[in-house]
């Protein structure tokens, strides 16, 4: 997947020069050349990093940076024809990441593009979230990664297999019919019926279980269905 850069600039000529020395760094770059579509644009989209010019028909490049700053930490790069705006909104503290006058190098620009990225990354992968883990006695079911563990072990599990476990280990202790779970984990289109929960507990229990004659995890409830025990 390309890295999204919003350009926020009213003068046309230097946005597409912009845009076209990105594309060649393979960025996927989309342009605003007035201020309100910008900050709609740069609200209401994902993207990786903003170009944004001071000067601008709409809505100016402090408020922009301001409202964007309230939502979003992504790095900002700030670009004005005059040296002394520059030195201004520094002062004010609006939370740009960095600030260019015009006229600039396409190449410079495009450098601290890359830096910019690059620590926000750094940034970012440090606060990275950790996965979604459901762990029951030895079974550790990795939500975010889509494995399974049993007492360290990794098993392998067919996606329906996976879902259909998931689901028992995450509301343990409630015994489910086999028809709630054929309608929770497959969709009402697929071919099939009941009986294919029967088969895919079957195949759980032989990857999680010790003994399957005794399950210790996923019990049988005779006429009513299955529960996970804790
Ligand atoms: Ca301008």
């Amino acid at each position: 997947m390309s890295t999204k850069i919003l350009i926020v600039e009213d003068e046309e000529e230097i946005a597409e020069l912009e845009k076209d020395y990105l594309e060649v760094s393979d960025y996927e770059v989309t342009i605003e050349n007035d201020g309100k579509k910008g900050l709609e644009r740069a609200m209401s989209d994902e993207y990786a990093l903003i170009i944004l010019d001071l000067m601008l028909p709409g809505v100016d490049g402090y408020e922009i940076c301001k409202n964007i700053r309230q939502e979003k930490n992504i790095p900002i790069i700030m670009v004005s024809a005059k040296k002394d705006d520059i030195d201004k909104i520094r002062g004010l503290g609006l939370g740009a990441d960095d600030y260019l006058t015009k006229p600039f190098s396409p190449s410079e620009l495009v450098a601290r593009v890359k830096a910019h990225l690059s620590r926000y990354d750094r940034l970012v992968g440090t606060h990275m979230k950790e996965n979604d883990v459901v762990e029951i006695r030895g079974i550790k079911i990795d939500k975010t990664a889509r494995r399974v563990y049993v007492n360290g072990e990794e098993k392998t599990f067919t996606t329906k297999e996976f879902d259909l476990l998931t689901f028992l280990a995450e509301n343990p202790n409630h015994v489910f019919s086999k028809d709630e779970l054929f309608r929770k984990i497959w969709d009402m289109e697929s071919v099939g019926d009941i009986a294919t929960v029967t088969v895919h507990i079957k195949k759980i229990r032989e990857k999680i279980e010790y003994d399957t004659s005794k399950p210790q995890y996923i019990e049988t409830i005779w006429g009513v269905g299955y529960r996970f025990k804790v």
